[in-house]
């Protein structure tokens, strides 16, 4: 059985979410104690119970300790299987960090699986779709995984009622990923607005595309049919052979000037750094990258919630992962 201290690193939701993905790629049992222990809310959530019950209806896994509040965790899997999943979250808790959880495990099932994934689609604190659909799930591709997401209906906080549809197939051929430059650069700016004025979404692309020096036939503002008010803010960086994707959310009584900093602040931080990897993304490659052919990439200095997935792979898999810095660039190496 694997002990995790859930205090350890980010504190937060992360290690469990890697901790089920390996466990059930591995085999192996764990115990996760002191959950969430760093957050002041901590203990499961509704978010993280969500990502309980999917890992644990896709491995048939024995659990304890799987309720709202718990500390801790035990999640004996028996397997992986392959299947047409739905997971229902009545809250408008994040469904992308519900297929963070499955998405790795299921890429080892014998067959392929179709996922259905209610909740939140453009949450603050997740990856949004844009990020899923055009930054991670096509780098999960050039190392042989292959899987697709179709945003079937918008959920934004607090309201939910967003749908997503992945289907995900099983892995193959692993390559090795190496993302150590970035060549052409294409920025785009897009506002998703539900139920809230257009105005607010064409101010927030207007101070992108003057920062970024957007090409205005690049920039959009388009009204989404969503159970509740939101509004999603994306800038992508398309490099041609990758894209990085970033994000803020709107709020009651948050400026669209406010949301637009954000995501700009981000886009410029990445940019000043001539990194190709950003601080989502760097955290979100490494477990695929660890269970598959390893690789390389160039990023910002590594963040909590990527220290805390190093930690965690280390403890279920043989792998190395190293961080080196030179200036204000990080190379991480993960050999499998
Ligand atoms: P909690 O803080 O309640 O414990 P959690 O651990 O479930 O929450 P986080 O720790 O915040 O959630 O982890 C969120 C995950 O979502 C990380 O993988 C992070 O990289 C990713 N993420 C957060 N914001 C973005 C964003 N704007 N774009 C892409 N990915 C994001």
């Amino acid at each position: 059985m694997i002990e995790i201290d859930g205090s350890h690193g980010e504190g937060g939701g992360q290690v469990l979410r890697t901790s089920l993905a390996l466990s059930i790629v591995t085999g192996k049992p764990f115990r996760l104690f002191n959950i969430r222990a760093g957050r002041p809310n901590a203990g499961l959530q509704n978010q993280h119970l969500a990502c309980v019950n999917a890992a644990q209806q896709i491995s048939g896994a024995d659990v304890e300790g799987a309720k709202i509040g718990s500390r801790e965790l035990l999640f004996e899997p028996a397997g992986v299987f392959a299947g047409n999943y739905y997971f229902k979250m009545d809250t408008a808790g994040s469904a992308g960090l519900v297929l963070q959880t499955v998405l790795p495990a299921l890429l080892h099932a014998d067959a392929a699986s179709s996922v259905r994934v209610t909740g939140g689609t453009h949450n603050a604190w997740a990856p949004p779709a844009e990020f899923l659909q055009r930054a991670f799930l096509p780098l999960l591709g050039r190392m042989g995984a292959e899987a697709t997401l179709t945003l079937e209906q918008h959920g934004f906080y607090p309201a939910g009622g967003g749908l997503y549809q992945a289907d995900i197939k099983p892995w193959e051929n692993r390559t090795r990923l190496k993302l150590l430059d970035r060549r052409e650069l294409r920025w785009e700016a897009h506002a998703l607005l539900s139920r809230v004025p257009l105005h607010v979404g064409e101010r927030e692309v207007n101070i992108v595309q003057s920062r970024l020096h957007v090409r205005e036939n690049r920039c959009w503002v388009r009204e989404v049919q969503s159970p509740g008010p939101g509004n999603a803010l994306t800038i992508v960086a398309d490099c041609g052979d990758f894209c990085e994707v970033f994000s803020a959310f709107g709020k009651r009584g948050k400026p669209a000037e406010k949301v637009a900093k954000e995501a700009c602040n981000e886009a410029e931080r990445w940019l000043e750094a001539g990194v190709p990897v950003g601080e989502h993304l760097a955290d979100q490659l490494l477990l695929p990258m660890a269970l598959g052919a390893g690789g390389r990439f160039r990023t910002l200095e590594p963040s909590g919630h990527t220290r805390t997935n190093i930690e965690t792979i280390r403890k279920f898999l043989d792998v190395r992962i190293t961080c080196e810095q030179s200036g204000d660039a990080w190379t991480i190496s993960v050999e499998s």
